[in-house]
């Protein structure tokens, strides 16, 4: 067994364990477990040692999720947007391919929190075949986003194969990786996976920190690892109540990312998702972050803010306003400093 098999399988996954390791309201908690999954690694639990806020809100499971009247189970309508198992279509020219509903951990805001879980649904390969041959039906889709849960539970073999028979369609350029691995299981990230990838390249890898906790030691390694394989590394924060909801905290989350070269690509507005309305922030809150962080850090540090609208509307960026005032081709701006500044714009 690999390292991050054992650590896996060493996952709690009941409340009888986990209040032997910290100190939990068990009753309470019962409610929540009866219906969403429940799953601490230890690595991630080492965590929570360390620094208890903002980690142990991700992952211990909270009351509030079920007492949530307003959330919706699937509101981005994923599941109409799936023309066959195995696969999400919403946009034109990209796909995602789900091919596990595992994952390292089970994150209590997670929203896909509707199918994950510890019952294995992964994709069998005689499924993978038919969402392949979708896949090669459709020759505008250019960009093929390999998701779940985590794609990255799966093994190393099955990996490949998915890699070489999407690599085999003249027609998809590019093939993304979407894993929370690297922060909550970085172990996950081995020689012999970077081997793999490097491959089959253009891949582009979107990670998932939400907090600058959570980059350590191991977590800095995997990152690395990926990128001197030539992997493209992004990564993918949800804002949240009082995990990261203040501008100090996403500066240090965004440019300590940069310093392991992954690049800060999407910054999410929490879906109203049904089970995790305690996480959400308002679009007002969020925009005044975001006018915090521009021009206060390099541009690469920042990553768009988006809404995911409800019904599959799709994801749209949200921008802070910096145009005061406009008649015909004169604007006002304010810059990032407040002050203003007189534009004259061209036909
Ligand atoms: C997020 C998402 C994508 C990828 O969107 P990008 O903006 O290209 O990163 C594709 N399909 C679905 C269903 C998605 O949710
Ligand atoms: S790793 Fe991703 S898919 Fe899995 S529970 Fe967390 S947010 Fe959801």
């Amino acid at each position: 067994m690999k390292k991050w098999q054992k650590i896996l399988s060493d996952t709690i996954t009941d409340l009888e364990t986990l209040s032997k390791h910290i100190k939990i309201d068990k009753k309470m908690m019962k409610k929540v477990g009866k219906k969403y999954a429940i799953g601490i690694n230890p690595y991630y639990l080492s965590l929570i040692r360390k620094h208890r806020g903002p980690i142990w809100k991700q992952c211990i499971p909270d009351i509030l999720e079920v007492i949530d009247e307003i959330g919706r189970k699937d509101p981005l309508m994923e599941d109409k947007y799936t023309p066959i198992k195995g696969i999400v279509h919403r946009y034109r020219d990209r796909v995602l391919l789900v091919v596990s509903n595992m994952c390292a951990g089970y994150c209590r805001f997670c929203t896909r929190k509707r199918k994950i879980g510890l019952k294995d649904k992964t994709v069998k390969k005689q499924e993978f075949r038919k969402a392949i041959n979708y896949i090669k039906r459709h020759k505008y889709v250019r960009d093929v986003i390999i998701s779940g849960g985590d794609p990255l539970l799966i093994y190393d073999d099955m990996i490949e194969y998915y890699l070489k028979e999407l690599r085999k369609i003249k027609h998809v350029q590019i093939i993304r990786i979407d894993s929370r691995t690297p922060c909550v299981l970085p172990q996950r990230i081995t020689p012999r996976l970077c081997s793999i990838f490097k491959k089959y390249h253009p891949i582009y890898f979107n990670t998932h920190f939400n907090h600058y906790y959570e980059i350590t030691r191991e977590s800095r390694k995997a990152c690395e690892m990926l990128a001197d394989a030539g992997v493209m590394m992004g990564n993918q924060t949800v804002l949240m109540r009082g995990v990261n909801d203040d501008a100090k905290t996403l500066k240090r989350l965004f440019e300590e990312l940069l310093t392991m070269r992954v690049r800060p690509y999407y910054l999410y507005l929490p879906d109203a998702v049904k089970g995790t309305y305690h996480f959400r922030v308002s679009i007002r809150k969020g925009l005044k972050i975001m006018k915090q962080l521009i021009g206060h850090t390099s541009g690469l540090a920042i990553p768009h803010f988006i809404v995911d609208l409800k019904h599959g509307g799709g994801k749209t960026p949200l921008l802070p306003n910096y145009i005061i005032k406009h008649t015909g081709k004169r604007y006002i701006f304010k810059n990032f400093e407040g002050k203003k500044y007189f534009y004259a714009d061209v036909e």
